[in-house]
């Protein structure tokens, strides 16, 4: 390590606050230790955000430091996890003191927010990436699986799909001008208190990043079973529906992504429970229904089935 790369994790990464009480030791050492207390299972995670396929080169600082934390704390809520620990890979094209500013500004915010704490990571030179692992804890056996899904469940989602996609559609001069959209994509609200909430309630979870059709898709995949979406009840935004007609708002729903909404599917007697957790600010909707089958059919207001080409956003 040289003493540039010394000094920035001094500076930067080495002034948190927030202190984890499970932390035994923290950054500065060659590995953190961290105490898993018993009957707790630790989940690990990883997310990776590379200039021009995640976020653009235009964007602050500070909004892809948020961002780089937030898809990582929403993976952790769609297990039902509590997170608890960071690693954090970053590799920069040079020494920019402006710009680390406002990375930590927007990743330690959210951080204190969740009260997780940064407690290692890695800082290379090199094209811009950032990689943020997560360590979150639920008691044994606990975890929303994707697998879980059963036959009659119904199938929820929070908040409103398609808003971010619709983000990335406008030019950056017109996507100024409205904060909702604005905010769905660059500081996507992870859904940590609710995953925890949904333990022993929904069957199965999963966070919609690359977009409905295709998250849902790999639930399906993985409980064996096929999703039946009614399109006229998918939670659409007043902000996208003044912006695009019903049939866009629905394309983005299905198959944009970067919603980071949970997508969970519920047994008929939790239903209730589960829609007393909505709200005005973040309601719980109820999309369909799963049955015996594979894969993942929509319907029109009419119940005729949609023709769909793209199950959302794959790399390769
Ligand atoms: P080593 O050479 O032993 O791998 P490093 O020089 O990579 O050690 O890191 C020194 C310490 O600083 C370690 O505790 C490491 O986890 C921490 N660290 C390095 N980069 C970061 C970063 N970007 N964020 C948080 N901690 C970091
Ligand atoms: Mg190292």
């Amino acid at each position: 390590m040289s003493t540039d790369e010394f000094q920035i994790i001094q500076r930067f990464f080495n002034q948190q606050v927030y202190q984890h009480h499970d932390v035994v030791l923290g950054i500065g050492d060659d590995a953190a230790i961290l105490q898993v207390q018993a009957g707790q299972q630790l989940l690990v995670s990883m997310d990776t955000l590379v200039e021009g396929v995640h976020f653009r080169a235009s964007d602050t600082a500070m909004d892809i430091g948020y961002k780089s934390l937030a898809v990582n704390l929403s993976d952790m809520a769609a297990m039902g996890a509590m997170p608890a620990w960071i690693t954090l890979s970053l590799t920069l094209p040079e020494f920019n003191e402006a710009w680390l500013k406002g990375f930590c500004i927007g990743f330690f915010s959210l951080a204190q927010e969740h009260r997780v704490q940064l407690v290692g990571g890695d800082t290379t030179r090199g094209p811009l990436s950032i990689s943020v692992q997560i360590h979150g804890l639920i008691p044994a056996g606990r975890a929303l699986l994707r697998s879980g899904a059963q036959e009659g469940d119904h199938i929820l989602v929070t908040g409103t799909l398609g808003d971010a996609a619709c983000a990335l559609d406008l030019p950056e001069a017109v996507l100024a001008q409205s904060p909702q959209l604005e905010a769905a994509l660059h500081r996507p609200v992870p859904r940590v208190q609710q995953g925890v909430a949904l333990r022993g309630l929904a069957s199965s979870a999963i966070d919609v990043s690359d977009g409905l059709l295709a998250d849902l898709g790999h639930v399906m995949t993985a409980s064996g079973l096929a999703a039946h979406v009614d399109c006229a009840k998918l939670p659409l935004s007043v902000a996208v529906l003044e912006r695009v007609d019903q049939a866009q708002a629905w394309h983005y729903a299905l198959s944009g992504g970067d919603d980071y909404e949970l997508c969970l599917t519920v047994p008929d007697d939790r239903l209730q429970e589960v829609l007393a957790m909505s709200s005005q600010s973040l309601p719980f909707t109820p999309i369909g229904r799963v049955q015996a089958g594979q894969g993942v059919y929509c319907y029109d207001a009419d119940g005729e089935q949609l023709e769909l080409d793209r199950s959302g956003y794959r790399h390769f």
